[in-house]
């Protein structure tokens, strides 16, 4: 293909995938296949890879999982979101140096900050109040994420007392900790869904969630790191860091002042040790000059200012050597290979094992082969990666390395979706890591988190026999004798397990839904079923399209719902777990409603309010019958403004004649 006909044809699918992707994320209407939709990415991947000076920034393959929606009001920065001049090597950083001396001379400092790798956010504070964030964007215009961003603990709504002048900017990262990701990224898989690469792409994934909701439930941080004001109120930058701090911003620790160019390599050289104890993650050091008349003498190149430069790390990789690759069933049945490895030391731990996602992987893209040498490297996950082989440490007669065909816990053919990375073993009944992971998950903490009995022994009755599917656990009782017999379980733990599973019948529905673990139905996807539906047999009647019509809810989760309900055992099992005294209607104290004013109503909520919280009037709202959507549209009914609003959303809401009402007024019309 020539490059004319490459950029034609890039061009294209990207402005029909994101066509797709608003029909599917917007307006919850998809006018094509998820498998139609994936290959075309597929082919724009490919072709942006071969002609990377074609791929946009904003292209539909660096959109992250299926969280992302383009409904955001657009808004223009006051003062550009440059980026950074960049470095990995240090001669360019003396050379940085050398034409900052030669242009102000020697007398100047350095403040050096740790590089946060998350995404840059811009907060206008109006008199002291969090009036608007808004994402870099292109640098010139950005999304307004302000709902979503007043969800971050660690952004103050509203600043402590401080001369602070009426109206400023203040710029930061937002990021999250490792510790939070692996937590969250792992509940993913475990339902089915698709992981997250590093905690960048979490956090960026998150921000452009619609549900604000959902938003508070992922935990970011923001460190905040530039000040904008329209007149100077400091005379360095380092004064106002500090500044900042004391009006309640969360500022970095460890930024420090450097004198000279060494002073800045030896703060480069400790945290390019010490940065993996951080616990969230760097990538770099930013170097800043710190005398704000100095920042202007310097002035700016069209890209990034002259008196700052990052400093970026090389990731840390070590070598070392492939023993074997394992596979792991999950109670999906998805088959996911892990290689491996000659334990090593690497960024301060010892690594003895790597993930390798997928057949693509292991075939494809490394091309793995019977005792290869590989590149391991560390990047957010715990559990590294390999980034490529060392083809000179290959044996002439190495044999390749293929992705296993069968089952290796049951043997069964290996099949793969179409569309779709994984393989996965279709033997759901019989596939013992299956059967003990799907009894697992049920038990588990955010199931029905039932007291007494734990991963461990759901795999030793299984084994005993005791147990083959949920509905066992609950005539666990009928067996006393046999549970007697167990080594290691006295009466006592017997007794202990069978209360913790009788008390379990009162769990409320959505937590049986979601114990009952439908693929793609996780925590969050339950309790809105559960909310919807009410009860089982509303929601094993849905039609597609009801179900598609709940919010959140899309294409792929509707499907898997009805196939799920379209299998005769489920059914069974359903019938029977019924008739042991679970709950499968939506607890009734959870629906009722303080009255029915606002039904069918939606609202959003902007801005600050004096006598309430935005948690209170969402509630009264919600108590109303009425509902809070996350954007404006010219479907919203009513739009409830505080103070400070931002300007973007007044100004599309007025265009779209919606109704601006008081929080007054909203009190008003519930009498
Ligand atoms: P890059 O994206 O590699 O061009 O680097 C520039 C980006 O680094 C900025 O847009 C910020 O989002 C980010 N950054 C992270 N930490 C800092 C910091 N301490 N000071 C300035 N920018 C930072
Ligand atoms: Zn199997």
């Amino acid at each position: 293909m020539s490059p004319e006909e490459a950029k034609k044809r890039i061009d294209a699918l990207s402005s029909e995938l994101k066509q797709h992707n608003y029909n599917y994320f917007v307006l919850a209407m998809p006018t094509i296949a998820d498998f139609d939709f994936d290959k075309k990415l597929e082919e724009l991947n490919a072709l942006e890879k071969q002609f990377p000076e074609y791929a946009e920034p904003d292209s539909p393959t660096q959109k992250v999982g299926g969280d992302i929606t383009k409904d955001f009001v657009t808004v223009r920065h006051r003062w550009p979101m440059l980026s950074l001049g960049n470095t990995y090597n240090e001669q360019e950083l003396l050379d940085f140096d050398q034409r900052i001396r030669k242009a102000i001379g020697d007398n100047f400092e350095y403040v050096c900050e740790l590089k946060f790798d998350g995404l840059s956010i811009s907060l206008t504070y109006e008199n002291g109040k969090l009036a608007r964030a808004v994402t870099r964007g292109d640098g010139v215009q950005g999304d307004d994420v302000t709902t979503n961003v007043r969800t971050i603990n660690t952004i103050p709504k509203k600043l402590h007392a401080g001369n602070y002048p009426d109206d400023f900017e203040i710029r930061g990262e937002v990021f999250m900790h490792l510790k939070a990701f692996e937590r969250l990224n792992n509940e993913r898989l475990e339902n089915g869904e698709v992981a997250y690469a590093n905690p960048r792409n979490f956090a960026s994934g998150t921000l452009k969630m619609q549900d604000s909701s959902e938003v508070a439930k992922r935990p970011l941080d923001c460190f905040l790191y530039f000040l904008y004001t329209e007149k100077l109120l400091f005379k360095t930058h380092w004064e106002s860091l500090r500044a900042v701090k004391s009006w309640g911003f969360h500022t970095n620790e460890h930024s420090r002042l450097a004198g000279n160019i060494d002073e800045v390599f030896k703060f480069i050289n400790t945290w390019d040790k010490k940065r993996f104890d951080l616990g969230y993650d760097i990538d770099g050091i930013v170097i800043k000059v710190n005398s704000y008349a100095q920042q202007q003498e310097l002035g700016f190149t069209a890209k990034s200012p002259r008196w700052a430069i990052a400093y970026k790390f090389k990731a840390e990789q070590v070598q070392t050597e492939l023993l074997s690759v394992s596979y792991q069933v999950g109670r999906t049945g998805a088959v996911t290979p892990v290689a491996n490895l000659k334990p090593v030391l690497l960024a301060g731990t010892t690594v003895k094992r790597a993930t390798l996602h997928n057949a693509d992987e292991v075939e494809k893209r490394l091309k793995l082969h019977e005792g290869d040498w590989v590149y391991v490297e560390k990047g957010g996950e715990i559990i590294p990666k390999i980034i490529s082989v060392n083809l000179e440490k290959r044996k002439a007669d190495a044999k390749p390395i293929f992705y296993r065909t069968t089952c290796p816990a049951c043997n069964t053919q290996l099949e793969r979706k179409e569309g779709e990375a994984a393989f996965y073993c279709p033997n759901e009944d019989g596939c013992p890591p299956q059967i003990v992971g799907k009894m697992q998950h049920f038990i588990g903490r955010k199931a029905m988190n039932i007291d007494g009995l734990g991963d461990e022994t759901i795999e030793s009755f299984y084994k005993q026999g005791l147990i083959t599917k949920i509905s066992d656990l609950y005539d666990l009782h009928l067996h006393i004798d046999k549970l007697k017999q167990l080594d290691r379980f006295g009466e006592k733990s017997i007794n202990n397990m069978l209360d913790g599973i009788e008390k379990s019948k009162q769990m409320p529905f959505e937590k049986v839904l979601f114990g009952l673990g439908i693929r793609y139905v996780g925590e969050t996807v339950a309790k809105k079923l559960a909310a919807y539906f009410k009860n089982i047999d509303n929601l094993e009647a849905a039609t597609f399209e009801e179900l598609n019509a709940v919010e959140e809810i899309g294409e792929r989760i509707a499907l898997s719902v009805q196939a799920y309900f379209s299998d005769e055992k489920h059914k069974e099992e359903v019938e029977k777990l019924r008739s042991q005294g679970l709950q499968f209607v939506s607890d009734e104290k959870v629906v009722t409603l303080a009255s029915e004013h606002l039904s069918g109503k939606t609202f959003i909520i902007s801005g600050v309010f004096e006598k309430y919280s935005r948690e209170e009037l969402t509630h009264i709202i919600e108590q109303n019958g009425g509902k809070i959507v996350s954007s404006i549209s010219a479907k919203l009914n009513y739009l409830v403004a505080g103070d400070n609003m931002g300007p973007a959303k007044l100004e599309k809401a007025q265009k779209l004649n919606i109704p601006i009402i008081s929080d007054e007024e909203l009190l008003g019309m519930i009498g």
